[in-house]
């Protein structure tokens, strides 16, 4: 039998940190309900960095915020579970633990029947308002897009930093406090000095050390990065991504880094979920997706950018736009714009499985892979530039692009 864990990657399930399984979520608007996530199953190591990439409105940061529990309505986590492992037995868990020595059986996905649960999981759907409260930021804290936002502009970075240490570890002395703060300003590499700065007086890469350093002040297991260098020249973008690594490094905690550009988490993250139209069409390794993306998506958004090194390539994009997720399109939701899409792409749901025998870690949902629908060698990376290239002005011309 097929497991949600076995699809998601092979994990060392007494390293599992977190375990999300068959995650939807719906935006309940006006004119027509929003299908941000649909049948999402991911799971993530201890000291693990795990990328999520795609274009917007993939669904990318509505999976930060549901892993964090901030949406709001409308938007409404409509199934699934968010199994989280705490290190030590956490007074979190209470009424939290789930399924202890048990099988959860969860139907929304094909070929993924059944979820395991050790007797720590903790399904962060179901905390308490307070049990919440005492769950961020001590064990999960999140680096938002736009660090300017943020932070609050009337109070300076080390205030902000001694709040949070003041709300979650009211026992620490005020001297203890300052002494944590000035600490973690030298982790991300500002001078002590500026801990009575304002946010308006650090630049851009600064604000966001200060708010790193705000995510780690309670030395969370887990740390989600949203886009945090976008906004961000590329000199500053890669001084902060060393840091990120570094403190990863000596830390050891885990991240989820989300981000549009794929070419920057081949170089930082340990593996990487690939989101189109709120659904991850492919899950592999960075060697693995560097060397061949299965997804003829993860092939049009890896050549989108240029790379810094390397022989210099024509670069073609995908042609069209992300789909309007009121509608999605039928099949594989990726039809319309696809060089590659046949017959049965407009009418059967791809299942993510693995690409081939000798990657089986490496997960795609595309007919390409599934030998029902193709019996033929799968195209490689030469396949998938003639395809865009002899393809990609007719599907740019075509109507209804979405
Ligand atoms: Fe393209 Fe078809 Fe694969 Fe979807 S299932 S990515 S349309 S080839």
């Amino acid at each position: 039998m097929t497991t949600v864990s076995s699809i998601a990657g092979h994990v060392n399930s007494a390293n599992k940190l977190l375990e999300i399984n068959n995650l939807n979520v719906e935006y309940y608007a006006a004119n027509g309900t929003v299908h941000a996530l649909t049948d999402v199953s991911i799971t993530l190591e201890r000291g693990q960095i795990l990328g999520v990439a795609g274009e917007s409105g993939s669904g990318k940061s509505t999976l930060a915020y549901a892993i964090t529990r901030l949406l709001r309505p409308p938007a409404v986590i409509t199934g699934g579970q968010i199994l989280y492992y705490p290190q030590h037995n956490s007074s979190l868990l209470g009424n939290t633990a789930v399924h202890k020595n048990s099988r959860a059986k969860n139907a929304s996905s094909p070929g993924s029947e059944l979820v395991d649960a050790s007797p720590q999981a903790m399904d962060i759907l179901q905390l308490t308002p307070t049990q919440l409260r005492s769950f961020r930021w001590s064990e999960l804290s999140i680096v938002f897009q736009s660090a300017m936002n943020a932070l609050n502009p009337v109070l300076d970075i080390g205030t902000q930093i001694i709040d949070v240490l003041h709300t979650h570890r009211p026992t620490l002395s005020k001297d203890a406090r300052h002494t944590r703060a000035i600490e973690l300003l030298r982790l991300v590499g500002i001078a002590p000095d500026r801990i009575h700065s304002y946010p308006h007086e650090l630049s851009g890469g600064m604000r966001q050390r200060a708010i790193i350093a705000i995510a780690l002040a309670l030395s969370p297991e887990l740390i989600i990065l949203d886009e945090p260098t976008t906004a961000l020249d590329v000199v500053v973008q890669r001084e902060i991504l060393a840091k990120i690594i570094g403190l990863r490094n000596e830390f050891g905690f885990s991240v989820i880094f989300i981000t549009h550009d794929l070419s920057l988490l081949l170089e930082m993250a340990d593996k990487v979920a690939i989101m189109y139209a709120g659904r991850v069409v492919e899950m592999a390794t960075c060697a693995e997706l560097h060397h061949q993306p299965r997804h003829p998506y993860s092939y049009g958004l890896l050549n989108s950018f240029p790379t810094l090194h390397g022989p210099r390539r024509r670069m073609t994009g995908i042609p069209g736009f992300p789909p309007d997720l009121r509608a999605v399109p039928s099949g594989c939701a990726f039809h319309p714009r696809c060089p590659c899409a046949f017959d049965a792409c407009n009418e059967h749901l791809p299942r993510l499985l693995p690409s081939t025998s000798e990657t089986p870690e490496q997960v795609v949902a595309c007919h390409l892979y599934d030998p029902r629908f193709n019996t033929e060698e799968p195209p490689s990376n030469a396949d998938f530039a003639a395809k865009y290239e002899a393809n990609y002005e007719a599907i740019q011309g075509r109507r209804n692009l979405r």
